[in-house]
């Protein structure tokens, strides 16, 4: 269950494009390959790109266990997670009311170091699936020695909100009959088809990487 704080309250369209409904957040974070998570060292906040997945209400980043990033994390401090797929540029007749359909979402929380070798294992293949999708079972199965390389931390999401603006850009009634163009700008990403390297121009293409 997710919990609506005061300071995952958006002060700026919060009750138009604020949400701390699961059923809005998850799939935003399912939909995202890449967040970013930000945290204090002192009075020195850093702010890491992540690949991450989320299984239940929890966040799983993996990370070399001699990664200062993850060895930091591991003491269980504050975190911000930050995750946003941006959609479309929003061109409107001014500068000033440009602006961009995203889904976005921002999570606050504090790692757990998962020392369940099941959970762990379950976390590498959900993350494989997600940025491969139909991989897993293709690979070279991972091997004791790989998992123990490697450190996985969950993040519950228990305090998060997700903000999302779509649509037209905004009008004004004085610049309605101005010859200037206004619509949207699609910026998706969208996977495009693999490009083998010498070893992989040997072999054919396997059905789950024809997109
Ligand atoms: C791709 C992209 C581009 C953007 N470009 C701009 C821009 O150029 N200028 C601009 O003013 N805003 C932009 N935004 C929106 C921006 O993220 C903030 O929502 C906005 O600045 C207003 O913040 P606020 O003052 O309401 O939030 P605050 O009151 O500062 O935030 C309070 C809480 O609200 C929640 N919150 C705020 N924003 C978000 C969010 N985007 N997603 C999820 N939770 C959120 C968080 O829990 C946060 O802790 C952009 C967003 C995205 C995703």
């Amino acid at each position: 269950m997710i919990e609506k704080t005061e300071r995952t309250t958006p002060s700026r369209y919060a009750s138009q494009r604020g949400s701390h409904d699961e059923n809005v957040i998850f799939p935003i974070l399912d939909e995202a390959l890449f967040c970013t998570i930000s945290y204090a060292e002192g009075n020195q906040p850093f702010s890491i790109p992540q690949s991450f997945v989320r299984m239940g209400n929890y966040i799983y980043l993996h990370g070399s266990v001699g990664s200062h990033f993850i060895r930091t994390l591991a003491d269980g401090r504050p975190v911000c997670l930050s995750v946003m797929l941006a959609d479309e540029i929003v061109v409107a007749k001014t500068a000033f009311n440009h602006s961009v359909n995203y889904r976005s979402v921002v999570i606050f929380s504090t790692g757990e170091v998962i020392e369940d070798q099941q959970l762990k294992y379950d976390a590498f293949k959900a993350l494989t699936e997600k940025m491969v999708p139909g991989s897993w079972d293709y690979l070279k199965p991972m091997t004791e020695k790989e998992m123990a390389k490697t450190t996985a931390i969950g993040f519950p999401i228990i305090e998060a909100s997700a903000k999302v603006r779509q649509g037209e850009p905004g009008q004004v009634e004085t610049e309605m009959g101005l010859p200037i163009w206004t619509g949207l700008i699609p910026i998706k990403p969208i996977r495009q088809q693999p490009i083998p390297d010498d070893y992989g121009k040997k072999l054919p293409l396997p059905e789950h990487l024809k997109y």
